[in-house]
């Protein structure tokens, strides 16, 4: 199946080549960070309009993770690659992701041996929530480098939301309810939960809420720049609760601090 797919995107490109460059499967676009490939040539105007708006959002993201010196990464051979499938089916069936799967972000997988964010067309969130989720967990990445996998995938999710249009005051507004009646995960289980380990959609959707909150809470209570030296301190390899209490002197001497502040946070609204 997944043959006669390559073969079926592959003559398309033969017999359609456009303006842009067309290798195996895909036509290349490319922008100074970043190259789309699609294979449609009816889709060259939204690969563009994905050039131009994924441009501005490595210049946002960077700014608030606290990357500014983030400027000459991803040129030339090291762009990131957006892989855009015409439609859900032949997304789903080639990358193997689930039907609720709207897109992705991969350093090095066996499909494709680079960084790349992978979704589909026709999706109306696209611009406002996939592609800067995506974008900003491929930076995030980058950032913590060295020691990718220490850091809670609670922090990697909250950051990477944060650049969804809308979804901020979403979350204050759903999360206050549900810490004032005690129904948050607790954090020292928290901490180490991997979403994918959940069994319930609700408690899926609760983790990817709280984890929103608590970046936001960390933003805006305590500023950009404490935010910026926590991002300082997880590079530098220190395990989360060590690399939040650096940052956070003499406010947080542990993730019991965070917790019952950011509860206390919430209740006071
Ligand atoms: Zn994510």
């Amino acid at each position: 199946m997944r043959l006669f797919l390559l073969l079926l995107i592959f003559s398309i490109g033969v017999f359609f080549p456009g303006q842009a460059v067309a290798q195996d499967a895909f036509i290349d676009l490319k922008s100074t960070h970043f190259v789309v490939r699609y294979t449609l040539p009816g889709e060259r105007n939204t690969a563009e309009e994905i050039l131009d708006q994924a441009e501005q959002m490595y210049v946002r993201v960077s700014r608030n993770i606290g990357f500014t010196r983030y400027a000459d990464f991803w040129t030339w051979d090291k762009r990131v690659k957006i892989i855009l499938f015409p439609d859900q089916i032949s997304y789903t069936r080639f990358t193997g992701q689930t039907q609720w799967s709207r897109g992705y972000a991969s350093r090095d997988s066996k499909l494709f041996r680079d960084r790349v964010v992978v979704t589909y067309d026709g999706q109306p969130e696209i611009f406002s929530a996939i592609l800067p989720h995506e974008i900003a967990h491929l930076i995030l990445w980058d950032l913590l480098a060295e020691d990718a996998g220490k850091t809670p995938v609670w922090f990697e999710e909250g950051v990477a939301q944060l650049e969804e249009q809308g979804k901020r005051q979403l979350v204050k507004d759903a999360m206050r309810p549900v810490i004032a009646a005690g129904k948050h995960i607790p954090f020292n289980v928290f901490i180490d939960l991997k979403p994918s380990e959940l069994q319930d959609e609700s408690q899926v959707s609760l983790f990817y809420a709280q984890s929103l909150s608590v970046v936001v809470f960390l933003i805006e209570k305590y500023g950009q720049d404490a935010f910026y030296r926590l991002s300082k301190e997880l590079r530098d390899g220190r395990n989360f609760e060590a690399a939040l209490v650096r940052a956070y002197s003499g406010i947080f001497g542990s993730m019991a601090d965070l917790e019952s502040r950011w509860i206390a946070d919430a209740s006071s609204l």
